[in-house]
């Protein structure tokens, strides 16, 4: 089984994780930018982010056989703090990059006004740089949440179809689906989505642009969620074939629309700007 997990924040986690990752089939990640569970206090701690998003994790996932990417934006919690939204004067420099293959995670938190002004002004910067977009919808309210966000899209210039909305669940993905977005889930250890709930809305709604991610960040997460959901999936009667297609080919659709996903990871040094994950030992 090989799969590509779409949305991880790997910055969170730990070598054992990519080894384990590796182990249960992951060769392709895309870490989309976040929030740290603590608040930035300058748009200077967004740059040593960013870079470490291109140069020291890519690097990291290397050693592990893994093909590391990412999304760069202004998240939505921190969209709404005026010592970090300068920021987004800064995302042009790095929406540029090779390994860059979505602006990302855009969207709402708390559907604020500062919230609004960050999503409509990132989804003009996917526009201008010829990316797609990943959209969070809020863990809260859902359907309001889905509405909001699929009207500020519409009103945007992105077309639906390069925009992949994420958290959906039982409750938002028809909406979702009817409107041409590519359909995210986020399955979580205990909360939110499991692999059930997952394989139940394939049964209902088909593998058709549906994407299956951990999310796994610094909170109670699982990084081989993607995997459980793929057995759970053959466990149910889908074909491998299927699986195929949620866990690989539907992310390399969406993420291919940047024309900058490379999947062969290359041997590569051994250190990254004279490091390396030995921390200076044998
Ligand atoms: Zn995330």
């Amino acid at each position: 089984m090989r799969i590509f997990d779409p949305h991880i924040h790997m910055t969170s986690r730990t070598t054992d994780d990519y080894q384990a990752m590796h182990a249960a089939g992951v060769r392709a990640v895309v870490e989309p930018a976040f929030w740290l569970g603590q608040p930035r206090t300058s748009p200077a701690t967004f740059v040593d982010y960013f870079d470490s998003l291109l140069g020291w994790e890519p690097f990291r996932a290397a050693q592990y056989g893994i093909a590391h990417h990412c999304a760069i934006a202004l998240n939505p919690k921190e969209a709404n703090d005026p010592r970090c939204t300068p920021v987004l004067d800064l995302l042009p420099r790095y929406l540029v990059k090779d390994n860059v293959v979505a602006v990302g995670e855009i969207g709402y938190d708390s559907m604020t006004p500062a919230e609004d002004a960050a999503l409509a002004a990132q989804l003009e910067l996917a526009v201008a740089h010829e990316l797609p977009a990943l959209v969070h919808t809020p863990h809260r309210d859902k359907p309001a949440g889905l509405r909001r966000t699929l009207d500020v899209v519409k009103e945007s210039a992105l077309p639906l179809d390069r925009v992949l909305v994420d958290h959906l669940n039982e409750t938002t993905v028809e909406e979702a689906k009817d409107a041409g977005c590519w359909l995210g889930f986020s399955v979580y250890p205990d909360t939110k989505m499991d692999e059930d709930r997952m394989v139940a809305i394939l049964r209902r709604y088909g593998p058709e642009r549906v994407l299956v991610n951990s999310a796994a960040d610094w909170g109670r997460s699982d990084p081989l969620k993607t995997r459980e959901v793929g057995d759970a999936m053959l466990g149910a009667g889908f074909t491998e074939d299927d699986v195929d297609r949620v866990l690989w080919r539907n992310p390399v659709a969406f993420y291919g629309l940047s024309n900058r996903l490379v999947l062969d990871v290359a041997a590569t040094d051994a250190t990254h700007e004279g490091n390396s994950v030995l921390r200076g030992g044998a």
